[in-house]
């Protein structure tokens, strides 16, 4: 497979007054597995589309090996392989015939295309639908098979909106598994997920869009570390439950209390210090964990960051 990087260069898209994205740049490399993160509406699945060429920029260019997109090019659709956000027009077709002539269309010769059809219909268990046709699959099942059409002749870029959507956690779990088992130094994957807890297992790098724009570029670590350092820590009191309470609302306004049981989110300083004055008092405490914050954690603190930010600006404005 040949090396081909992918450069957003100052591209935008406005629709009426709404600009789905805004002087987005990036490079992305091969090798990584890039998760496009961010609310509804943030422009995620436009920056996908762009990359296709389903959507024309309004300013700006996507360019793939220093090659420039454009809407209809054979070359662009050689090189990516695309699952979209909403179910394929594969209607007519069965499940079976869908990702097989997938597989052909992208130059599989008919065994392999065969063989590797039925290595997704059993690990994505589609056996049993072979058969039926693709029009008449609830939703879950569709999405299915629009990860097999991707997955039985990946290209060198695979661009996938929303893979685990829809999905039962087993399924889940297993689509995860097979993007995870495309990572190779000549491949880019790039996904949007709202799925931020399972993602984060697979993502080499995360790419976090708000409001048309990345508000944040890097690893899952950086994410975490960008947001502060603070822990998740869950207490069950041997005795005095009210005393645990008392103590934590001294350093956080993050925390709940079931019956015996508090749990907080603080600094990592203030958290250990605590425990530690805590688990100096015998009984005091029946058990503890403590937990690093998830990406979803770090995601979600980034979000009220920017609401805060919003909510200020507009009172600004109004005063
Ligand atoms: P979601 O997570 O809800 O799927 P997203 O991050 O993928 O959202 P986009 O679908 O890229 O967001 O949309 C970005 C913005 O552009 C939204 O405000 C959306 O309403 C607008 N938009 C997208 N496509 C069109 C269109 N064809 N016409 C008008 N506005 C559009």
């Amino acid at each position: 497979m040949s090396t081909i990087n992918l450069e957003y260069d100052h591209l935008s898209k406005r629709y009426g007054d709404t600009w789905a994205n805004h002087d987005i740049n990036l490079v992305i490399e091969p090798g990584s597995i890039v998760g496009l993160l961010g609310p509804n509406g943030a422009g995620k699945t436009t920056l996908l589309r762009q990359l296709v060429g389903l959507t024309r920029p309004t300013e700006g260019q996507v360019r793939l090996g220093g090659r420039t997109v454009a809407p209809g090019k054979r070359w662009v659709k050689e090189l990516i392989a695309y699952l979209p956000q909403h179910p394929l027009a594969l209607g007519d077709l069965t499940v079976q015939e869908a990702i097989r002539s997938s597989a052909l269309l992208r130059g599989q010769s008919r065994r392999d295309a065969d063989q590797n059809t039925e290595t997704l219909l059993t690990r994505l268990n589609l056996s049993s639908l072979r058969n039926r046709q693709v029009a008449g699959l609830s939703g879950g099942e569709h999405r299915l098979v629009g990860i097999a059409s991707v997955l039985v002749a990946p290209t060198p870029i695979v661009a996938l909106d929303e893979p685990t959507n829809e999905l039962d956690p087993l399924m889940r779990h297993r689509v995860w598994q097979l993007i995870e088992k495309l990572r190779e130094p000549a491949r880019i994957i790039l996904l949007v997920s709202h799925n931020v807890l399972e993602a984060e297992r697979v993502l080499d790098r995360v790419l976090i869009m708000n409001d048309g724009r990345i508000r944040h570029d890097g690893g899952p670590l950086s994410l975490r570390q960008n947001v502060g350092d603070f822990l998740k820590v869950s207490v069950t009191a041997g005795v005095a439950p009210e005393r645990l309470e008392d103590d934590v609302q001294a350093i956080t306004t993050e925390f709940q209390r079931h019956e015996t049981a508090v749990e907080f989110t603080a600094s990592r300083l203030e958290a250990l210090k605590l425990l530690a004055q805590w688990l100096g008092e015998p009984g005091l405490v029946a058990s503890v964990s403590v937990h690093e914050p998830s990406l979803e954690d770090a995601y979600l603190a980034l979000r009220q960051q920017w609401e805060g930010n919003d909510n200020q600006e507009a009172e600004e404005r109004e005063v």
